[in-house]
């Protein structure tokens, strides 16, 4: 079983309405390349381009919960919407689970009660910013690097209170900080070692540290530029930040969050939902079967509440 943290296959699907999620060959994720692979669990993120005006960002995020239940669910009775620890143990052998997630808190603007809905819409990880700045936070990308405002602390609170996973990939490093010190789940659903590739959107050994002292999930992504800094990147490096953060003690954190959907680069070896089957054969190859299990579902299952 392979569990996939991050996809943006929901916002390829809402720019183009013309593909098909059953095998438009546009798309990295799709439903013919998933039921034939390893696969059994991939989290679909809500992702609202900043260029969409304010005003019709939430109406956005809620065209897109749309498009996961209209064009993923629907059509494919063997997809299940799965929404804890508990529904993916119970997957049956031909069913696949998508769980619904968030990236960026932009699309509620300052109104918790935008939250709410989504989380009662079924999503189940809250990215709390994504580059820029918005009212939780800012972002990796903003000079300012504020960490959470009021507001913020009343969103982790909320995903608290309803037991969603609050999502450090994308924030400003106070940003980082205080998440870890006030969010009950916290994880890093698509982020790399800096150590290993020094981007900004990458996790510094004292933030995998924080991390891995909770047993906190990290998803490592195969997006070439926070792999490495050569001009290229193949799946030796994916092992690389999986080794990393291993020999940091990790080995109860580390786990997968593609960026599938969500990149322009390929990295050489897991192009796409096609090259699951042989990169779980590499992994394989590389790690013991006791760690392949941790890093491709149990330690994503350990984070996520009942
Ligand atoms: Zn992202």
């Amino acid at each position: 079983m392979i569990i996939d943290a991050h996809c943006d296959v929901l916002f390829q699907l809402w720019k183009n309405p013309n593909l098909q999620f059953k095998n438009s060959p546009e798309l990295r994720v799709t439903y013919d390349s998933w039921k034939d692979s390893i696969a059994k669990v991939q989290c679909f993120a809500i992702f609202v381009p900043e260029d969409v005006p304010e005003s019709m960002q939430f109406e956005t995020a809620l065209k897109m919960v749309d498009i996961f239940y209209e064009k993923i669910i629907k059509p494919f009775p063997n997809i299940r919407v799965v929404t804890n620890s508990e529904d993916i143990l119970h997957l049956k052998e031909n069913e696949l689970g998508a769980m619904l997630t968030l990236e960026g808190c932009h699309p509620i603007g300052s109104d918790i009660t935008k939250l709410k809905t989504l989380l009662r819409l079924g999503v189940r990880a809250v990215g709390l910013t994504w580059n820029n700045a918005n009212a939780v936070c800012d972002g990796v990308g903003e000079s300012r690097g504020a960490g959470l405002s009021t507001f913020g602390k009343q969103v982790v609170e909320t995903l608290n209170e309803y037991e969603i996973l609050t999502d450090v990939s994308h924030i400003s490093y106070k940003g980082f900080w205080d998440v870890m010190e006030l969010a009950k789940y916290p994880i890093a659903s698509h982020s790399n070692t800096f150590k290993l590739c020094n981007h900004p959107r990458n996790l510094d050994d004292k933030q995998l540290k924080a991390l891995i002292a909770r047993k906190a999930f990290i998803g490592v992504t195969y997006v070439p530029e926070f792999l490495t800094n050569e001009k290229s990147a193949s799946i030796k490096n994916v092992f690389e930040h999986i080794e990393k953060i291993y020999k940091m003690g990790g080995e109860n954190s580390v786990g997968l969050g593609s960026d599938f959907d969500g990149t322009d680069g390929f990295v050489e070896g897991i192009e796409d939902y096609s090259k699951y089957n042989a990169f779980y054969y590499e992994l394989k190859n590389r790690f013991s079967k006791e760690f392949v299990q941790k890093i491709t579902s149990e330690n994503f299952l350990h984070n996520l509440p009942n």
